[in-house]
Parts: C-alpha cells; sequence; structure tokens
C-alpha cells in the first residue's frame, strides 16, 4: 500500500478519500485553493498544501500546482476524486510521467472512454448493447444522413463525440429538421469542445437511467457490484439514487452485470468504473463509461458492504482485487439524496455561512458530508453540500428511513434543496419506483 498520496480534490469526495485512506493507513495531503483552507479534511489531512486562488482553472484544475504538491510532499499517487480533473488523460498522463501513480485507470482507457464514439465502438465489440445509431462520425453528405436516420426512425438525437455534462445533444422529431440540426451541432461542438465531430443515435422516449458498477485490478481481476438507478434528474444532473433498480431480476442483474465484467477484461480497465445505460423495455443501452468513483457509489457500497473507495487505492498500489464474483452479493436497499446549497424552488445556489448544522443519525443512516457550524459555503464550486444514504432490508423501510433522516437534517444559514427531497419521497409514483428520466422535471412543470 501507498504511504502517502495526494488528494486532488475537495468537498465531501475530499473527506470520504482521506477517510479511506486512514482505515488503510495511508497518510495524506490535502491540496485547496484560498477559499478552501478550513475545509473538513484539509483539516484532518496529515499535510496540505495551497495550490491556488479560488477559481478552479487556478487550482483544482492546476497540473503543475497538482504535480508540485506531490513532488514537495514526497507522495506516491493521486487521487482525483470525481469531477475537476478525474476523466482528463493528459493529466493522468502527467501524473505517471512525473513518476506518480495515478488512481484511477491507464490514460489510453480514459482517453478511449472520452471520445463517446470510440467507447461506443469497443463497447460494442465487447458485447454491450447499445442504441441503434449511426455506429461513428456523421460525414458530409446529406443523403447519407437523412437514409441514416431514416433507417433508425425518428426522433433521433444528434450527439457530440466529445460532449459531457449534458450538453451537445439535440434531438430531432422530423427529416425536415435534420440537415439543419446536424451543421447547428457540429458548430455548437466545435466551439464547446474544440471537436465538432457528431454522431446519430435513435432517441429513447421516457428511459430510465441504470448504471452498473465495476471494480477491475488490470490483472485479470474484475467484479460487478450490481446497478444503482439514478433516473431522478433534473437537467441530466441526479438528485437521488438507489440500489438496487427497483423491478430489475436477479437474471438481468446477472446478464448485463457479466456483460460489463467482460468489457472491462477486453479493454484491460483498471480502478473502478460506471457503465451507464438507458433501461427502455425491458432492455439496455449503453450511452457512456465514467472511468473515476461516482458521486453515488455509497448506495453501491451500503448493499455489498464493499468499500470502493479502499478498492480503488488497493488496485492502484498493484495489489489484486481483494473479492470475487461470488463474494459479491446485494443485501438489502438503499437510496441517497443529494443536499444542494441551492433554493429548492429556483434553484439559484445559495452559498454563505451555516449557523446551524445537525446530521441526522440512526440505523443505517450514513451522511457523507464535510459541513459543520460555522463553515461557510464558497460560492466557486459545485453546490452539492452533504449525501444522506439511507439503507433496510428492504425499499419501503429506506424509504421511511430516509423520511425520517431528512426530517432530523437541520442546516441553517444557507438555503438547501431538502424540502424538494422531502417531497419527492412521498410523491406516490416514486413511492411506487421505477419513473423515469423526465419525471422529476415533468413534475417541476406541473408543480
Ligand atoms: P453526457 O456525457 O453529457 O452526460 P450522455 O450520453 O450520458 O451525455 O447523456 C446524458 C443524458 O442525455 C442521458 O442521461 C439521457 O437523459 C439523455 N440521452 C442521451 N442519449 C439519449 C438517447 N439516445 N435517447 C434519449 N435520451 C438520451
Amino acid at each position: 500500500m501507498f504511504g502517502k498520496i495526494v488528494i486532488a480534490n475537495r468537498g465531501e469526495i475530499g473527506l470520504r478519500i482521506l477517510r479511506a485512506c486512514k482505515e488503510l493507513g495511508v497518510r495524506t495531503v490535502a491540496v485547496h485553493s484560498t477559499a478552501d483552507r478550513h475545509l473538513m479534511h484539509v483539516r484532518l489531512a496529515d499535510e496540505s498544501v495551497c495550490i491556488g486562488p479560488p477559481a478552479s482553472t487556478s487550482s483544482y484544475l492546476n497540473i503543475p500546482a497538482l504535480i508540485s504538491a506531490a513532488e514537495v510532499t514526497d507522495a506516491e499517487a493521486i487521487h482525483p476524486g470525481y469531477g475537476f480533473l478525474s476523466e482528463n488523460a493528459d493529466f493522468a498522463e502527467r501524473v505517471e510521467e512525473s513518476g506518480f501513480v495515478f488512481i484511477g485507470p491507464r490514460p489510453e482507457t480514459i482517453r478511449m472512454m472520452g471520445d463517446k464514439i470510440s467507447a461506443i465502438a469497443a463497447m460494442k465489440k465487447a458485447g454491450i448493447p447499445c442504441i441503434p445509431g449511426s455506429d461513428g462520425p456523421l460525414g458530409d453528405d446529406p443523403d447519407t444522413n437523412l437514409k441514416l436516420a431514416r433507417q433508425i426512425g425518428y426522433p433521433v438525437i444528434i450527439k457530440a463525440a466529445g460532449g459531457g455534462g449534458g450538453r451537445g445533444m439535440r434531438v430531432v422529431h422530423s427529416e425536415a429538421a435534420l440537415l439543419n440540426a446536424i451543421t447547428l451541432t457540429q458548430s455548437e461542438a466545435e466551439a464547446a469542445f474544440g471537436n465538432g465531430t457528431v454522431y446519430l443515435e435513435k432517441f429513447l422516449d421516457n428511459p430510465r437511467h441504470i448504471e452498473i458498477q465495476v471494480l477491475a485490478d488490470g490483472q485479470g481481476g474484475a467484479v460487478h457490484l450490481g446497478e444503482r438507478d439514478c433516473s431522478m434528474q433534473r437537467r441530466h444532473q441526479k438528485v437521488i439514487e438507489e440500489a438496487p433498480a427497483p423491478g430489475i431480476s436477479e437474471a438481468q442483474r446477472k446478464e448485463i452485470g457479466d456483460r460489463c465484467v467482460k468489457a472491462c477484461l477486453d479493454i484491460g480497465y483498471r480502478g473502478a468504473g460506471t457503465f451507464e445505460f438507458l433501461y427502455q423495455d425491458g432492455a439496455f443501452y449503453f450511452i457512456e463509461m465514467n472511468t473515476r468513483v461516482q458521486v453515488e457509489h455509497p448506495v453501491t457500497e451500503m448493499v455489498t458492504g464493499i468499500d470502493i473507495v479502499c478498492e480503488q487505492l488497493r488496485v492502484a498500489a498493484g495489489e489484486p482485487l481483494s473479492i470475487t464474483q461470488s463474494d459479491v452479493a446485494m443485501r438489502g436497499h438503499a437510496i441517497e439524496c443529494r443536499i444542494n446549497a441551492e433554493d429548492p424552488v429556483g434553484f439559484v445556489p445559495s452559498p454563505g455561512t451555516i449557523t446551524q448544522y445537525h446530521p441526522p443519525g440512526g440505523p443505517g443512516i450514513r451522511v457523507d458530508s464535510h459541513l459543520y457550524n460555522g463553515y461557510s459555503v464558497p460560492p466557486y464550486y459545485d453546490s452539492m453540500i452533504a449525501k444522506v444514504i439511507a439503507y433496510g432490508s428492504d425499499r419501503m423501510t429506506s424509504l421511511m428511513r430516509m423520511r425520517m433522516a431528512l426530517s432530523e437534517l437541520v442546516i441553517e444559514g444557507i438555503k438547501t434543496n431538502t424540502p424538494l427531497h422531502r417531497d419527492i419521497l412521498t410523491d406516490e409514483a416514486f413511492v411506487l419506483g421505477g419513473t423515469n428520466i423526465h419525471w422529476l422535471e415533468g413534475r417541476l412543470k406541473e408543480k
């Protein structure tokens, strides 16, 4: 195991990684911007290094500053967390060239998965079900593109190969609109991602978002940890996640999970990863792979008892996975609510000082948060400030515990989206389970 690592992130995930390190006896270096001196994990880390001013581009995205921090503290590895540089292949490469271990997949894997067209091609080859589409970039010939879309069937969606974060996509409902929409999406993609390559896919009208968590050691060991349902979304941002996904049978889980494991072995995957699928009419369709730990990883940890961040550290240190597929069993049910510092109705960010903080407790309740009384939420970063996770022997028990937990949760001094969560948790459709990715926005519109 490593002696010392740099945590190249902030907030709750900085703290989550620090806790895994302490458990494994790894010393920690917290890097932080000038706005983040008072972060909980900066206080708890063995060492800390200020890497720049508040703007992420000058701090958490500042590659030379991060590498210098590893050099001056004599660390062996860098954990990127999620967001920021976690899926930046150039960063992973620079880390390794500088003689440190990047806690994640090999740079080539990140690069391949970062381009949606090459990711889909690799996944198709490995036997992962994909959405019917153009199977590659769209060319310039209008007739070919019209014919292609007709074969796929309207509505179709045009997507940028280099897109991310829900940007660079356009739905087309009729042939008359196709050619214009292709040109528009190409120029937008060029401007936003520096890559105008686009491709075509069938647009699924009422899918759920279901994803498979995997762990692989790059030495022939790979397992899946079952699925999560992340259909509760607003503007392509997940709001509530749960594991297992309502209505998915053990046979379906095994079928899609085994395919993901095989794909990991095919591409020589190393580390934690997530295969994201749209799920409609009983079928899974691959959309993308995330090559990092995800925000919603705790629900999987709760139902499998496996510590995903500790496994990331072990695998990066060159150890084989500590588990095989037969050691993995999903037991009970877990739900996660993402608590954001924002207005629960207008969703305007609400940074500021927390005057009163009381996290919930009791059986099955886990709170992943860096908050404390008097902490000031800075305005510069993502608004997520806490994740409340409720575990129970079945879905109803976890739901009841989550309701109780949110009724106990006190965060004063700023606005949070807790009222929105309380509201969703009592909605008949959510209680029933299996709502699709459009459900929340439809409901917000109604209100
Ligand atoms: P990003 O990398 O920007 O998150 P994704 O490919 O993961 O892009 O897609 C983001 C979201 O867009 C999906 O979760 C889904 O809501 C919607 N989406 C993408 N492709 C399709 C499709 N073929 N049909 C319907 N919705 C889609």
